[in-house]
C-alpha cells in the first residue's frame, strides 16, 4: 500500500486516529480530517513523529460544498485518491418521545449523509482510477438497536445500506465498499458510561472487555489491503462477540 493516498474523516481521536496511525505506518499518505484544525494537526504530528506523511485539513464533513472542494483539491494536489475511511461519527442520546428534530437531525446529518457526501466525490476519483477501497464505520447498535439512542441506531443501520448499494454500483470498476461496526470501543465517546452501566455492559459482551481503538484500526487496514480485494459489501464486526 505504499505511496497510496487515503482520507480519514474524523481522525482528531480515538477511533479515526488510530486508524490513520495504522495507515500511515504502511507508508500511506494519510490526509487526517476534523471540524478543527487543531485537531487534524495533532494527529498529522503523531503520524510524522512515527516517521510517517500525513496532512491536516478542517472538514465538517455535513458540509457538501466543502467536501466537493476538499476532493478537488485533493486530486490537483495528490493526483489520487485510494482509499476513504467514513469514520466521523457523533451521538446525541435520548429517549424518542424527548428527542429534539435538531438531535435527530445532526446525528443523521453527520454519520449519514455526511459518509453519502464524502463517498459522492470519491466514487468519481475512484471510478475514473479503476481502483479504490471505501470503508465506513459503522456499529454494533445499528445491527441491533439500542434505546436512547433512536437516530445513532437508524444513522448506523443507514450506512449498511448505503455501503451494499454502492458495493453494487462500484464493483465492476474495482472499487470495494465495506462496513466494520465496531462493538463498545474505549474512546470519548464511551468515557461517559457510568460505572454501573459500564459493568452490566461487559456482562453482555462473551470477550468481557471494552475493545480498543487498535482493534477496529486492525480491521480497517485489512479491509483497505490487496489481501481483501475480493470482499465488498460486507460488515466486519469487532464487537467481543457482542452481536453474532
Ligand atoms: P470520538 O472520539 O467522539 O471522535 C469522533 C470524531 O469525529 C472526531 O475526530 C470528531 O472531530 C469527528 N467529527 C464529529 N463531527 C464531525 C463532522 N461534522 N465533520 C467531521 N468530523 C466530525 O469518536 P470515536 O469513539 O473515536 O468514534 C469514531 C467512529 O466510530 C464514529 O463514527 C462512531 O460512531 C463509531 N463507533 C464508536 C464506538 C465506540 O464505542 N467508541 C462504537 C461503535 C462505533 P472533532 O475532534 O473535530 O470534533
Amino acid at each position: 500500500m505504499k505511496g497510496q493516498v487515503a482520507l480519514v474523516t474524523g481522525a482528531s481521536r480515538g477511533i479515526g486516529q488510530a486508524i490513520s496511525l495504522k495507515l500511515a505506518a504502511e507508508g500511506i499518505f494519510v490526509i487526517a480530517t476534523a471540524t478543527s484544525e487543531a485537531g487534524a494537526e495533532a494527529t498529522v504530528a503523531a503520524i510524522v513523529a512515527q516517521g510517517g506523511s500525513a496532512q491536516a485539513v478542517k472538514l465538517d464533513v455535513t458540509n457538501s460544498a466543502d467536501v466537493e472542494a476538499l476532493f478537488k483539491k485533493i486530486v490537483s494536489e495528490q493526483g489520487r485518491l485510494d482509499i476513504l475511511v467514513n469514520n466521523a461519527g457523533i451521538t446525541k442520546d435520548g429517549l424518542m418521545m424527548r428527542m429534539k428534530d435538531s438531535d435527530w437531525n445532526s446525528v443523521l446529518d453527520t454519520n449519514l449523509k455526511g459518509s453519502f457526501n464524502c463517498m459522492r466525490e470519491a466514487s468519481k476519483i475512484m471510478t475514473k482510477a479503476r481502483y479504490g477501497r471505501v470503508v465506513n464505520v459503522s456499529s454494533v447498535v445499528g445491527e441491533m438497536g439500542n434505546p436512547g439512542q433512536a437516530n445513532y441506531c437508524a444513522s448506523k443501520a443507514g450506512l449498511f445500506g448505503l455501503t451494499k448499494s454502492a458495493a453494487r454500483e462500484l464493483a465492476k470498476r474495482n472499487i470495494t465498499v465495506n462496513a466494520v461496526a465496531p462493538g463498545f470501543i474505549e474512546t470519548d465517546m464511551t468515557a461517559a458510561l457510568p460505572e454501573k452501566g459500564r459493568e452490566a455492559l461487559l456482562q453482555t459482551i462473551p470477550m468481557e472487555r471494552l475493545g480498543s481503538v487498535d482493534d477496529v484500526a486492525n480491521a480497517v487496514c485489512f479491509l483497505v489491503s490487496s489481501q481483501a480485494g475480493y470482499i465488498t459489501g460486507q460488515i466486519l464486526s469487532v464487537n467481543g462477540g457482542m452481536y453474532m
